[in-house]
């Protein structure tokens, strides 16, 4: 049995994403719940339809591989999305 291991398929979400570092602090992390780095990041996101793409900001979680938007940031990131649509 000659099965290669699949390390290298693997990918995480940052990875995939075009992700940009902002900050990185140590607190409480809302996403798992535990105080660590919570990276604060920067995204390209896209529209349902692909049309607007905009920056949207988000904190990361290294350990549950996952995005969290706060109250903050939704604001902010449902505004950028709206300035894109206009700019259009
Ligand atoms: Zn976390």
């Amino acid at each position: 049995m000659g099965s290669k291991p699949l390390e290298n398929n693997k990918r995480s979400r940052t990875e995939v994403m075009k992700l940009k570092l902002l900050k990185s602090e140590h607190k409480l992390c809302l996403i798992c719940m535990e105080e660590h780095e919570v990276q604060t990041v920067e995204i390209e996101e896209f529209d349902i339809n692909g049309e607007f793409s905009f920056t949207a900001v988000y904190e990361y979680c290294d350990r549950a591989d996952e995005l969290l938007e706060n109250e903050e940031m939704i604001m902010k990131n449902s505004n950028e999305l709206k300035a894109s649509r206009r700019s259009k």
